[in-house]
Formats: structure tokens, sequence, C-alpha cells
């Protein structure tokens, strides 16, 4: 195990230009003076977009899309490199750039030809944005002084085969991780890892989703036993409300595992939904700190015993309401309700909430909008006895709304709090159409029709004061 070891990750925009990479090594050099450091990178901004956007045209047969856009992600990394390298150590890595550019339009070829796109090839053809962005700054890092070699993630972690949103298998990470990372850690090398790709146990590429640098970042934390990780964005850490839509959002200084996970799986961007999981069992510290502003000393994630009620509100505008209801009282809704997740879970589809009448036995749930498809399809299937036979009515979808979600540890202490979040909500003339609330009492999140979102958003933030820098006011105060 490497003693006091720092895992940094580096978001899109923290790696967007020569300069911000010069900052990103900067950062690494000086952290690796005084103890072990482990890099993970995020491709450029907007890389990952214009590759998955490469893949959609060449599916379509759009030749003339395809070979543009490929033009601008290799004139916008092969610019990088002459603006962050000197002359003598440009050549090999113009090279290892042409080569990633060639193997990604080996992969649209593939594409073109097909009219159709494989989630396997579409995998490794994702992860090619930072396989290009991990060449870069290694390079950098090593030309000024702090030895370092870029590695593909696909070499460390493994995954199941779940295409686009695969899951990490531990224990083989961990060993690869000890066999390839350990040895270039101890060497004094910083081993610069690609965000967001691995593979299966037999070598298939895969992706853990989008935004996942974030957690592969924290999968190797967990790997290699880590002391800290810093994830390094472009806001001052994690704030009380995404800053785009409430501008007076607060930055929070600390904020328990739970509450953080909350916050990603509901929606907070700032964070993958699955970055805490694999952190809490060896209760690893992580650190959201602003590449921008170095002087902010950003959120701190780990296992405090806060419990100040609501903390922040997120938000998610695609999603889709899914309701069933039966249609004959002779239908048992507890066993319904059981097939229907099974329906889902078999889907992959992840339920965001749910809520049900007991009298009715109706019942209602929530995902997200790109699982509707797969998860209408499991969900006809398993029930198509049913609805053939009009004993369930049929499947309604309303992707016309949006989830809100409160979040914060102790909010049992606050009695009224619902209440007074509906009314604020209804009071700016916004639909409330369900709700739901963990047992947890940790999250309590709701359903309003998707106009009146982001209006919903600032009267929750607002109302619960949560703008007020150091939290919210102490239960009696509200
Ligand atoms: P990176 O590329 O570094 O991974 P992301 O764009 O994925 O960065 O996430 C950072 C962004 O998340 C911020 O710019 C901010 O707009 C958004 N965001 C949404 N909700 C929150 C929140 N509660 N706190 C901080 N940032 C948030
Ligand atoms: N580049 C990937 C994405 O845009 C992963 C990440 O940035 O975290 O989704
Ligand atoms: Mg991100």
């Amino acid at each position: 195990m490497i003693h006091n070891l720092l895992i940094m990750k580096f978001g899109g925009t923290s790696m967007g230009s020569a300069d911000r990479m010069r900052v990103a090594a900067q950062i690494c050099a000086d952290a690796a003076r005084t103890r072990p450091v482990a890099v993970v990178v995020s491709a450029m901004s907007k890389v990952t977009d214009l590759l998955l956007s490469t893949l959609r045209a060449a599916e379509e047969g759009d030749r003339d899309g395809v070979k543009e856009n490929i033009r601008i992600i290799e004139k916008r990394h092969i610019d990088t490199c002459r603006e962050l390298l000197p002359v003598p150590k440009q050549e090999s890595v113009l090279a290892a750039i042409r080569t990633l550019i060639e193997e990604f339009e080996r992969l649209s070829s593939g594409i073109l030809m097909l009219a159709e796109r494989p989630p396997r090839s579409v995998d490794e053809a994702l992860s090619i944005g930072e396989r290009l962005s991990a060449t870069l700054i290694a390079a950098h890092l090593d030309a000024t002084g702090t030895p370092a070699l870029a590695i593909n993630a696909r070499e460390v972690i493994v995954t199941d085969s779940i295409f686009g949103n695969a899951n990490p298998l531990m224990d083989l990470t961990a060993e690869r991780a000890a066999k390839i990372l350990q040895p270039k850690l101890l060497a004094g090398v910083i081993p610069v890892v690609t965000g967001f790709n691995g593979a299966t146990a037999d070598g298939r590429p895969t992706t853990l989703g989008r935004g996942g640098s974030d957690f592969s970042a924290s999968i190797l934390a967990s790997a290699l036993n880590a002391s800290e990780l810093w994830i390094w964005t472009d806001v001052d850490g994690i704030m009380s409300a995404d800053p785009r839509l409430v501008p007076d959002a607060a930055v929070l200084d600390v904020v328990t595992y739970r509450e953080a996970a909350e916050l990603a799986y509901n929606g907070a961007k700032v964070l993958h939904p699955r970055t805490i999981a694999p952190l809490v069992d060896k209760g690893i510290p992580v650190w959201s700190k602003n590449s921008f502003n170095l002087a902010a000393p950003g959120t701190k994630i780990a296992a405090i015993a806060e419990g100040n009620g609501p903390r922040a509100v997120t938000s998610m505008s695609n999603v889709a309401l899914i309701s069933i209801e039966p249609a004959s009282p002779a239908i048992n809704g507890t066993m319904l309700m059981g097939r229907v997740l099974e329906a889902l879970g078999r889907a992959n589809a992840e339920v965001l909430a749910f809520t049900s009448s007991s009298y009715q036995q109706s019942f209602c749930f929530l995902i997200r909008k790109d699982e509707v498809d797969i998860s209408l399809a499991s969900l006809k299937a398993e029930l198509s006895l049913e609805l053939a036979h009009e004993y369930v009515h049929p499947i309604q979808v309303d992707d016309n709304v949006g989830l809100l979600a409160v979040v914060g540890e102790g909010m049992a202490g606050h009695p009224g709090l619902a209440g007074r979040v509906f009314t604020a909500i209804s009071a700016d003339n916004v639909n409330i159409i369900a709700i739901a609330q963990g047992s947890s009492e940790l999250t309590i999140s709701i359903v309003v029709r998707r106009d009146g979102l982001e209006r919903a958003v600032k009267a929750v933030h607002a109302e619960c004061k949560m703008g007020v820098k150091g939290g919210p006011l102490p239960p009696s105060n509200l």
C-alpha cells in the first residue's frame, strides 16, 4: 500500500486548453513534491459530446459530417499540443494524437458501414477523448520535470459488460491497480489515468456513464487505498443549488457522504451519481475544488456527524413519470409492483422516485428519459397478458415533468419542513404532481410540471434560506 496517496481528478473545463492543462499540471507537480500522487483526467471540455455526435452522424450515413467533426477534434488536440509542449517534445505526442484519431476514424467508418452503433464500439470510441487529454498532460508534466505516464484505464478498471453505464468489479480492479499503478507510484512517476472508461475482464472496452471520470477517480482511490481524493472542477465546491439556476447559491463547507450521494443521484452535476459509494467503507475523504480559483478552500465530503436540516436543492429535467393502474380488483397491486420493479431492473433502468396510492393500487415512478423506451419494452413484455385483457390500464408516460430534491441530514428534526416546501412551490403557481420521501429522511423528492421546475428550485432555495453562508438556520429560527 502506498502511504498518504492523493488522487486528483481534473474535469473537462480544467483540461479545456493548453493554459488550463498547465494549471492542472502545476497543481499535480506541487502536490507531488510532498506526497505520492495519481491523476485521473477527463477529455477536454465538449470533446466527448463531439465524439458522440460524430458517431450519431456516422450511424445516419452523414459522411461529410463525420469528416468535419474528426477534423475539428484533431485540430483542437494538435493546436493544444503545439501550445503546450516545447518543439523537441512535440513530434512523438503529435504522432500519438494522430494514431488515436485514426483509431477513432476506423471505429466511425465501421459505424458508417453498419449504419448502427454497437454499444461496445461506442464505448471504445468515446474513451479516445480521455486518451488524448491524458497523453497531452502526461507529456507536459514529464517535459516540465515531473515524471508522469499516461495510462489507459482499460488496463486497470475492470467492469461488468453494461456498455455505456458499466459497474466496476472492485476486487479485480484492486489487483490490476496494484500491478500496474503501484510500481509507477513507487518509482516516483505520476500515473495519469484516463477517466470514464474501463474494460470487462476479457478486455472489451466499456464506459462508466456520462460524467463518469469522477467515478473512475473514486474507484481508483478505493482500489489503491488512497488517503484523499480531490476533484477539481470549475466551481468553488458543492453548492446549495446549481449556480446556473440559482445565482445566490452558497458553497457548502462540508457535506456528509450521504448528502453528497443524494445530491449527485438527484442531479447535482458537480459529482457523478456513483462517485461516493466506493469511498464510504474505507472512509476516504473527498474535496471538491475549483481549478479556476485555487484560493477557495472547496467542499469537504466525509463521514461527519452533521445534521442541520435542508442543505441543498437539486433538479433533473431529463426525466419521465410512468404510471401504472390496475383496471380490475382481481389484480394484486403488490404483486404487480414487484413484477414492474423486476422488469425495470432487467432493463437496467434506475427508479429515481416511486409513489403509490393504497386504495386504487395505482402507482407511478420516475426514470430518466433516455431509459423510457427500453423500460416500456420490458414492462410491456412483462405485463403483456394483463394489458391484452385490460386487467391493467394502458401504461401512461408523462415526460413533461421535472424532479426537484431537497437534501440534508437531520431533516426529521425540522417539523413542518415538507409543508413549507410544498407551500413555497405552490405559491409560485407550480403544480406538484408526485411526492416521495426516502425512509432515511435525507431527501424529499418532488415531481413538478417541467415548465415550473426552475421557479420551484428558486422558491425552495429561498424558503429554506440555503443561500445563507454557513448553511441553513437552526430549526428554531426556520
Ligand atoms: P467537470 O467537467 O469538472 O466534471 P461538471 O460540469 O461535470 O464539471 O460539473 C460542474 C458543474 O456542475 C458546475 O459548473 C455547476 O454548473 C454544476 N452544478 C450543478 N449543481 C451543482 C451544485 N449543487 N454545486 C456545484 N455545482 C453544481
Ligand atoms: N468525458 C466524459 C463525459 O463528458 C466523462 C467526464 O467528463 O467525466 O461524459
Ligand atoms: Mg463532471
